[in-house]
């Protein structure tokens, strides 16, 4: 297939190509034409190298609105490199279209310096869980308006301890936003949360 019979537009494949995407892994084959439409709850078990990270960047990109100025998307990540490495897909594949504002927030960074960056118009965060709460606490970000709630390595994010902050930014935002869970394994704790937090309809891809 290709990603325009997925359902991604010509000025993203314009920038998957210079990155040298030019064909969809057998994950993005699967998984764009459901994310695109929006509206749903998705379980994705994928393993890191797959090309997951575009698998729900590009269909996010799809989504959110480039002229409403707050955040529509969240993204969840278990560690500093991890958020950084999806926030820098995420610009990259925008070298061609309309600028979509991401900022990367994590843990071990200077606070003040990301409550700064977060004045600025922000479409997607990256994060991960324990210092989104904190933010959150000091009132810097707003979860209001967030549509899509990705939750990519949700077997790390429990294995590191992240439970508590993930139940924390899910009460607030799961009733209103589509989430889209990812995990390389699906162990009770997982499992437990998708339950909690995801529709019994979401879509599943192995
Ligand atoms: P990920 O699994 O998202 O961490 O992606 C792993 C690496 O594969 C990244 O460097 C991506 O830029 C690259 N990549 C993602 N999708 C594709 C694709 N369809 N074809 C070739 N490379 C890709």
């Amino acid at each position: 297939s290709t990603f325009s019979a997925l359902g991604i537009s010509k000025s993203l494949i314009k920038g998957l190509d210079e990155m040298g995407i030019k064909n969809p892994s057998e994950i993005q084959e699967r998984t764009i034409p459901i994310l695109v439409q929006g509206q749903t709850d998705f379980v994705g078990q994928a393993q890191t190298g797959t090309g997951k990270t575009a698998a729900f960047g590009l269909p996010l990109l799809e989504i959110v609105d480039p002229n409403e100025k707050h955040i529509q998307a969240l993204v969840l990540a278990p560690t500093r490199e991890l958020c950084q490495q999806i926030a820098k897909q995420l610009f990259k594949f925008t070298k061609y279209s309309d600028k979509v504002f991401t900022e990367a927030v994590f843990g071990g960074a200077k606070i003040e310096e990301q409550i700064s960056r977060l004045q600025r118009p922000t479409q997607i965060l990256v994060a991960t869980p324990g210092r989104l709460v904190d933010l959150i606490q000091r009132k810097a970000v707003s979860l209001d308006h967030v549509q899509t709630v990705v939750l990519d390595e949700a077997d790390e994010m429990l294995s590191m301890g992240f439970k508590q902050d993930l139940n924390k930014i899910l009460d607030e935002t799961a009733a209103k936003s589509n989430k889209w869970l990812f995990s390389a394994t699906m162990p009770e704790g997982v499992k437990k949360m998708i339950r909690t937090y995801l529709s019994q309809n979401a879509q599943r891809v192995e």
